[in-house]
């Protein structure tokens, strides 16, 4: 097969982090006779400084002419102080929103090589944790308007948050068909017992379900959802939830399951085509050392493969050498851990490269 990707290499450890996720993809095009050719996209705090602007309209043109989108992450103290609606993360919003991208996917799952990383207890650690939290991506308070006025002496500010039915049902319908792939079970996530958008959330949830009675579906508030995610975990197999509790969930998941620098990320709309990145961000304090734990970046690649082009013994593939680097005792600074060997950002991707 031929893709085209485009690469955003971003701010940060992004270019060091990308760089070992093509050469993975490289080793793969190689082996399984794919061709897979990179257009290099200018996005976040690099952008600014090349174009003025976070995310330019060719630069998204681009993004929308390819097959996926690979990220390293953007961001970083130099563009702290540019205006809000100029900074690198306004880049990303654009590049979701243009792409028209309204269901992020982020697995949290605990490898076993890396269970004593999880700062929960064993007793809990044990059980297992698999499961993946599906967000609302472009909707919610982060795109409703946003207002700060001076009124009696003081500045008040305003965050609107809104929800339509569609915006919540075509990512109802993403938790639903993604429990289908998995252990057919779906936990809701709102705050129906105050707000109106949860109390539509919920009703159009409950319609869904119907339409899924082999999905063992739930729901829960916000609030127990963040409590039972380090008290019992395993008890999840797809949460579903919308854009700003998705966004705090998704990182307590990613916490309990050891190193930040190890979760993959897809972002999806309509289509095939997708937005792949890690979860974490541009980490400025460690970047342009070669420190940088550059799995996350290449599992995300994996995904690219499974959920995008259709390659699952690919995607399997990329896994496994990761499985092995990890087995080997190999471990970035991010994870490293007593008897493991301590490598750099690209002997990691030497190290997976040879598994391949
Ligand atoms: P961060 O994720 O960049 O870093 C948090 C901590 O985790 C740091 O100590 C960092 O060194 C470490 N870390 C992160 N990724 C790592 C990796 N791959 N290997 C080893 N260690 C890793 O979060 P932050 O410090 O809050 O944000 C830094 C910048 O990144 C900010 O400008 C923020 O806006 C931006 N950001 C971007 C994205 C994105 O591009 N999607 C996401 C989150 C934050």
């Amino acid at each position: 097969m031929n893709k085209n990707i485009a690469v955003i290499r971003g701010d940060g450890i992004g270019p060091e982090i990308v760089g070992q996720a093509l050469r993975v993809l490289d080793k793969i095009a190689e082996t399984f006779g794919h061709t897979f050719t990179y257009t290099d996209i200018d996005m976040g705090g690099n952008a600014i400084d090349k174009w003025g602007e976070p995310l330019p309209a060719a630069m998204l043109e681009k993004c929308l002419a390819s097959d996926s989108v690979l990220l390293g992450a953007v961001g970083g103290p130099k563009w702290d102080s540019q205006p809000a609606a100029n900074r690198p993360e306004k880049g990303l919003l654009a590049l979701r929103g243009g792409m028209g991208l309204y269901s992020n996917n982020r697995p949290a799952k605990l490898w076993p090589q890396l269970a004593a990383a999880s700062p929960l207890k064993p007793s809990i650690v044990e059980n297992g944790i698999d499961f993946l939290v599906v967000r609302e991506l472009i909707g919610g308070v982060y795109f409703g308007d946003h207002s700060t006025v001076e009124a009696d002496g003081e500045k008040k500010a305003t965050d609107i948050m809104a929800y339509a039915e569609h915006e919540i049902e075509r990512i109802g319908r993403i938790g639903f068909e993604t429990a289908r792939k998995r252990r057919h079970k779906l936990t809701s996530v709102d705050k129906a017992n105050v707000l109106d958008t949860s109390r539509l959330w919920r009703a159009v949830m409950h319609r869904l379900a119907e339409e899924y009675p082999d999905v063992e579906y739930s729901d829960m508030l916000v609030d127990n959802a963040a409590m039972q995610i380090v008290k019992d975990p395993s008890q999840f197999d797809v949460i579903v939830t919308e854009n700003l509790f998705g966004d705090i969930l998704s990182d307590e998941a990613s916490m309990i399951t050891g190193s930040i620098g190890m979760i993959p990320s897809s972002s999806l709309g309509e289509g095939s085509r997708g937005l792949y990145e890690p979860i974490h961000g541009s980490a400025p304090d460690i970047a342009g050392q070669n420190k940088a734990n550059p799995i996350g970046t290449i599992l995300s690649a994996a995904m690219m493969c499974r959920y995008s082009f259709d390659m699952p013994a690919e995607a399997d593939a990329i896994e496994q050498a990761v499985h092995k680097a990890l087995d080997a005792g190999l471990r970035t600074g991010d994870m490293m851990a007593d008897g493991c060997r301590l490598v750099s950002c690209t002997e990691m991707g030497d190290a997976i490269l040879s598994y391949l």
